[in-house]
């Protein structure tokens, strides 16, 4: 949608229903089926962004080579779930984990042309569990963590702000990040529950010290809580960062009813936070946004969030 003379931008394939993690798994096809129904309601005012399939160099932004080799093997030799946690796998993993990554580099590519100047990548499998080292979580490559390496490697940024309003905290980008301080990772989320991480304590290390904010919500809490939250602790923090582009690892799993997550978020509670995304990315970031899916396992009310924060990213 118009916002000044520039569009949103949203990607969606069917690719991503390749990812079979068995019956009854939460994070399952149907979530992308669901989300991509209502993805595809939009107005043609958003852009449709296209498939890329990511580079093994682009991966190793982010990952250990001997974890991507891991992730190859373990694919290739037909194991149900990779071996470093609890992330199921089939033999078509890999390709969409790849494809998945890939997609959300062409959104940033897309955003960093000015062919839009914000995305949202419906992706699966999710990423933000995903360390250097180690699938876990439901996650393979870290989509978002790979993404804010390719910014800065590819396309010349410094320093590349990371919002993660999943109801579980972002452990592997966390990680990753954690002694970057050219990365700055916030994360709000539902409080000891997993990963069992994300203490307030965790304010990043060694040059990375002051670059990681975790901002644990209580069980049942509801959106106007976290929004609170975000306007006393995330706001100040971005504005000393003055980040160059946002990332958002966008979960849908804090949203009320999810059978998974503990909050009681609604579609409206995503929709201003995305508005207050805008606001942030406008003011220091040239409008740059680029937003990945990571959990909600709700399907019809992942895609009612999703859409909120679609609609809301392209309000004028
Ligand atoms: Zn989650």
């Amino acid at each position: 949608m118009i916002r000044g003379n520039k569009t949103a931008g949203v990607h969606y394939d069917p690719c991503y229903e390749r990812h079979d993690t068995g019956p009854g798994h939460p994070e399952s096809a149907e979530r992308y089926r669901v989300l991509e129904a209502a993805l595809a309601t939009l107005p043609p005012v958003f852009v449709r962004l296209p498939p890329r399939r990511a580079l093994v160099s682009e991966v190793l932004l982010a990952h250990d080579h001997n974890y991507h080799d891991l992730v190859y093997r373990d694919v290739e030799t037909f194991a149900d779930r990779l071996r470093t946690g609890d992330t199921a796998i089939c033999e078509e993993s890999y390709d969409v984990a790849l494809e998945a990554t890939g997609a959300v580099l062409e959104a940033v590519d897309s955003v960093m042309r000015g062919d839009v100047s914000s995305a949202f990548c419906a992706v699966r499998p999710p990423g933000h569990h995903a360390t250097a080292t180690r699938g876990m979580g439901f996650c393979i490559f870290n989509h978002v963590a790979i993404a804010a390496r390719y910014l800065q490697s590819r396309h010349g940024l410094r320093k590349i702000a990371i919002i993660d309003w999943d109801v579980h905290h972002g452990n592997g980008t966390e990680a990753i990040f954690l002694e970057d301080p050219t990365v700055f990772y916030i994360s709000l989320h539902e409080a000891n529950i997993y990963p069992y991480t994300g203490y307030v304590s965790a304010h990043g290390q060694g040059a990375g010290e002051g670059g990681n904010l975790n901002i644990p919500l209580p069980p049942n809490s509801d959106g106007d809580l976290a929004l609170r939250e975000w306007q006393v602790q995330l706001e100040p923090a971005i504005e000393a960062f003055q980040p160059e582009f946002l990332l958002i690892s966008a979960g849908f799993d804090a949203r009320v009813n999810d059978p998974i997550g503990g909050l009681r978020w609604t579609d409206e509670t995503f929709a201003e936070m995305t508005r207050r995304c805008v606001v942030l990315a406008d003011r220091w970031c040239g409008g740059r946004i680029v937003s990945s899916l990571e959990g909600g396992y709700n399907p019809p009310g992942l895609a009612s969030a999703a859409l909120a924060h679609v609609r809301a990213l392209a309000e004028p």
